[in-house]
């Protein structure tokens, strides 16, 4: 918001018209995309119930320490990304940045360890990154988030990817599945000797950024945005080629389970994700476009994540292996626009009433009084004479339910109810079709 003061020769301040505006990289949403959101949020939801999660709902202001000790000192996400300030007790607190970390606090805080595991959480909800904005990168966005925590077993990896590609079936979005391990502590251990070694005339070819925090956190090169950083890792060692037998197998069972699932997946030793909490499996969805280049699908992707076996022991807590996922709202209906996905037709709980034949319109006429007097929204288009126009108005306006009246039905005493949401079609007594209306409303 801006509130611009003007100087007054006598000293005063004088106070322009306050302008209210939306502040960069945040985002109104608008009842025409709204319908979108709640679309798909529903999907969401009813899909990570289907897999037995359950929802929680955790602050979207923490203590800053717990970002920086998850996410890591060295991560473009802590270093620029955070929006962080100090309270009125001055306390430092940072709008969270993902939602992961938060429930690993609250897991811990809540004993949520002495349930029987694994626990399976969703939540959703905004999130903040000071990043430049840009398409398909804001400053707000809002992510849904899926967290297992309390299991070793690769069946939870191919689990959550399995629901992911359930959702992305139930959205009709077309993605890729790009999977990656990053293997355990001491598999980078074996790989940063090797990584150290490939580097060791060459650093000077990587950004200033990047060769900063290769002492810190060697993995973030592969996450660094400048494109000389992007072009010269595409020739560095993979830590996928170092991974240990007992990380290499855990991988194997993830694949293979997803081999079963008929799911199909790209192995892409290039993903590391932008977090220094993730061990063993990580992988991202990105939208299937045709001709666009790995960079380009990797910047709209539009979700990701990983296992995090350490992250809970690090917070505190007890060993709690634990593998979540997020995706980005904003990305994901933007996706489906691109993709040409339309929400099906909302459905009002409207009546709406047609006749063919003139006997018919005229038992249609008071068909429709007595509906009205039972308080059922009905709407008619009797003055057109041909059924097909009739039933396309009703299809515009989104009715509910159709009432077709025939020479026939007045004859037998009976009409036709259809449900457009079903398309189920049934003859019905007509004198009964009041009960029969709120029956199906
Ligand atoms: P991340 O854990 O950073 O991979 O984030 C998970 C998902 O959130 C991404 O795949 C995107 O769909 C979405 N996302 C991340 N950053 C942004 C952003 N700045 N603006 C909009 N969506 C984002």
């Amino acid at each position: 918001m801006r509130k611009k003061t003007k100087k007054l020769k006598k000293g005063k301040e004088k106070k322009e018209k306050f302008i209210p505006q939306l502040l960069k990289g945040m985002k109104d949403v608008l009842p025409e995309e709204s319908k979108y959101w709640r679309y798909v949020l529903e999907k969401m939801v009813k899909v990570a119930k289907s897999y037995g999660f359950e929802e929680i709902i955790v602050p979207v202001l923490e203590d800053v320490n717990l970002f920086k000790r998850t996410i890591g000192e060295s991560t473009d996400i802590v270093e620029k990304e955070m929006f962080t300030f100090f309270d009125k007790g001055k306390r430092e607190v940072a709008l969270r940045p993902e939602l992961t970390a938060g429930i690993a606090r609250a897991y811990i805080e809540h004993g949520l360890d002495s349930l029987p595991q694994p626990i399976k959480l969703f939540s959703f909800g905004p999130v903040f990154r000071y990043e430049k904005p840009q398409a398909g990168r804001q400053r707000e966005f809002y992510q849904f988030n899926l967290e297992v925590l309390g299991s070793a077993s690769p069946i939870t990896d191919s689990q959550l990817i399995a629901l992911a590609h359930t959702l992305f079936k139930e959205l009709k979005l077309s993605v890729e599945i790009q999977i990656n391990s990053l293997g355990c502590k001491d598999c980078r251990k074996e790989y940063y000797k090797k990584l150290f070694e490939a580097l060791r005339y060459k650093k000077k070819l990587l950004c200033e950024n990047c060769q900063q925090r290769l002492n810190r956190s060697p993995l973030r090169i592969f996450d660094c945005k400048e494109k000389k950083c992007k072009e010269f890792t595409y020739n560095l060692p993979f830590l996928i080629d170092s991974i240990c037998q007992s990380c290499k197998d855990h991988f194997i069972k993830v694949l293979e389970n997803l081999d079963e699932l008929q799911i199909p997946y790209n192995l892409n030793p290039r993903i590391v994700r932008g977090l220094d909490y993730y061990t063993r499996t990580v992988f991202e969805f990105w939208p299937s476009k045709g001709n666009l280049s790995e960079d380009e699908k990797s910047k709209f992707a539009l979700g990701g994540g990983g296992r995090y076996d350490e992250l809970i022991k690090y917070l505190g807590g007890k060993i709690t292996p634990a593998c979540g996922m997020a995706f980005g709202m904003e990305r994901m209906i933007e996706e489906m626009k691109n993709q040409g996905v339309l929400l099906p037709k909302e459905r009002k709980n409207i009546v709406f009433l047609t006749a063919i034949s003139e006997p018919a319109k005229k038992k249609a006429l008071s068909l429709f009084e007595e509906l009205k007097e039972a308080k059922i929204e009905v709407k008619e288009a009797l003055a057109k004479d041909s059924l097909r126009a009739q039933l396309d108005l009703a299809n515009k306006i989104g009715a509910r339910i159709v009432l077709i009246l025939g020479q026939d039905e007045v004859a037998h005493k009976t009409i036709i109810i259809k449900d457009m949401k079903t398309g189920i079609q049934e003859v019905v007594d007509v004198n009964k079709i009041i009960a029969e209306i709120k029956k199906r409303l």
